[in-house]
């Protein structure tokens, strides 16, 4: 049934429908907010984009309450608007695409119901709820699931619209004041955040180690969480719950390991896609299907769906097939989470180069079938299959160092701490989008712990125009007392 709005906006304006339900003819009045046509879609898809959204606030109409892990990749091209969006829904994890309309109506007005490309839609969200509301369906027949804005945004619409229409985009709102805050400022406040940053990963790894007291294990998940990049983290961390350590080290054959990590993530192609690729492709992955039915029998596995996995816009060396393989040999014997990973690191931090060390324990390199492929399906031009430089010290800066700084804390050795801390400070920085536009205002990183102070400023701070509570705003915004 349509979900109709309890609480009519006051400027209203009256549609009036005719229906003919057997021999009588039913009048009904909708009302609807004189401007609501008039905003634009871009708006709503930047809330959305944005999680303009207050924590914890978001349901769908059926009541069931909604996490957002990721609102998806803006779609440039036609289909859904952003694509591959990872949501918690009650219960379960939906990994699929989401549409988004000023009302309800506009999927049935864009004849989204018709067309097969929006059968991957796993969310509806309107800023507005009309009278078909609660009541969309797919192309396949499906019910879609739907959420409603207006009742979860942070602020009024009035000024999100506001500041949509006036935010010059990405920039920073103190970008035009950045060069009169003195530097000095500006280093130590980076300083704090990436300790600020440090410590909250700290607290989460503390977290997980109160409720499964085993290093190996915390290394291990967050080693695969962070091969999975920023938009397979999620897919990544769910696959090292489905597949814990404890069951891979019961495998030493690197076929069976990328048998079991690609099997159980839903990653081995159907037969069926293998009609284009060529005998070897054929017998590979052929051959990893055959051991991941022994495999799933055995211990009970149950694949994920294919379409967690986020493969849009990612470099062919970040997609997840390759990335599972190279999990696969970091858990085969010589890799670093076959054994002793913990003692094999602590050893490396006594090295006289314990960053080269590192690197090398994190060393993967998978079979020979990966010199020429990046996914299952086809071949690609020929490359190196191992691990990259970048990568590896994205591992130590993300799961390694701070897998270690929770083992120094135990072992109550400040020293040890100050060690790791120290290895961040050697460890080049991180150029992304973020700390991109702190270097085009002159305040670039030197190495990743002031990239991750930039971040965690970005993150924390930035997004949300915390400038009150940033000393960099404050210095602009207040005056000194005379
Ligand atoms: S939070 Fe600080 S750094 Fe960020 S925009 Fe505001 S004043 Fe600038």
């Amino acid at each position: 049934m349509p979900h109709l709005d309890p609480e009519p906006p006051r400027h209203t304006l009256s549609v009036r429908h005719f229906y003919a339900l057997d021999e009588t003819v039913y009048e009904l009045a909708l009302h609807e907010p004189a401007t609501r046509r008039a905003l634009p879609e871009a708006f709503v898809q930047d809330l959305w984009q944005h999680q303009r959204i207050r924590p914890g606030a978001l349901r769908t109409t059926t009541g069931t309450p909604v996490e957002v892990l990721h609102p998806g990749a803006p779609n440039p091209d036609g289909g859904p608007d952003f694509l591959h969006a990872r949501l918690r829904i009650g219960e379960l994890l939906w990994c699929g695409d989401v549409e988004v309309h000023v009302d309800s109506s506009a999927w049935f007005d864009h004849r989204h119901h018709t067309d097969p490309r929006y059968n991957s839609v796993v969310l509806h969200v309107a800023l507005y709820p009309d009278m078909w509301t609660g009541g969309l369906l797919r192309a396949d027949g499906a019910v879609l699931q739907e959420v409603t804005l207006y009742r979860c945004l942070e602020a009024p619409v009035r000024r999100l619209l506001h500041d949509f229409h006036t935010r010059p985009d990405d920039a920073l709102l103190c970008a035009p004041h950045w060069p009169d805050v003195p530097a000095d400022l500006r280093t130590e406040w980076i300083e704090a955040l990436a300790r600020e940053r440090l410590e909250e990963k700290t607290a989460r790894l503390e977290e997980a180690f109160r409720e499964e007291p085993d290093l190996e294990a915390l290394l291990y998940r967050e080693v695969l969480t962070g091969l999975g990049y920023a938009q397979n983290a999620e897919p990544m961390a769910d696959l090292a719950r489905r597949v814990p350590l404890s069951l891979a080290r019961r495998y030493a054959d690197p076929l069976d390991l990328e048998a079991l990590l690609a099997g159980t993530a839903g990653l081995l192609p159907e037969p069926a896609d293998l009609l284009q690729s060529d005998r070897a492709t054929v017998d590979y992955v052929m051959d990893l299907r055959h051991r991941f039915e022994r495999l799933a029998a055995r211990h009970g596995l149950e694949p994920m769906t294919r379409v967690c996995w986020q493969f849009f816009r990612l470099r062919p060396a970040n997609f997840p097939p390759l990335r599972l393989a190279q999990a696969a040999a970091l858990l085969a014997p010589g890799g670093l989470l076959h054994d002793d990973p913990i003692g094999r690191l602590r050893d490396a931090l006594t090295d006289a180069d314990p960053l080269a060390a590192m690197r090398a324990r994190l060393q993967a390199v998978p079979g020979p079938f990966w010199q020429h492929h990046v996914r299952y399906e086809t071949t690609s031009r020929p490359h190196s299959p191992a691990l990259g430089t970048t990568r590896i010290d994205a591992l130590l800066v993300n799961a390694v160092i701070p897998v270690m700084r929770l083992w120094a804390r135990r072992e109550a050795s400040p020293a040890l701490e100050s060690h790791l801390l120290g290895l961040l400070r050697r460890l080049p920085a991180t150029p992304n989008a973020v700390t991109r536009l702190y270097g085009a205002l002159g305040t670039r990183p030197s190495n990743a712990w002031e990239s991750h102070g930039l971040l965690h400023l970005h993150r924390t701070r930035c997004r949300h125009a915390r400038c009150l509570s940033c000393p960099i705003g404050r210095h602009i915004l207040i005056p000194p007392a005379v």
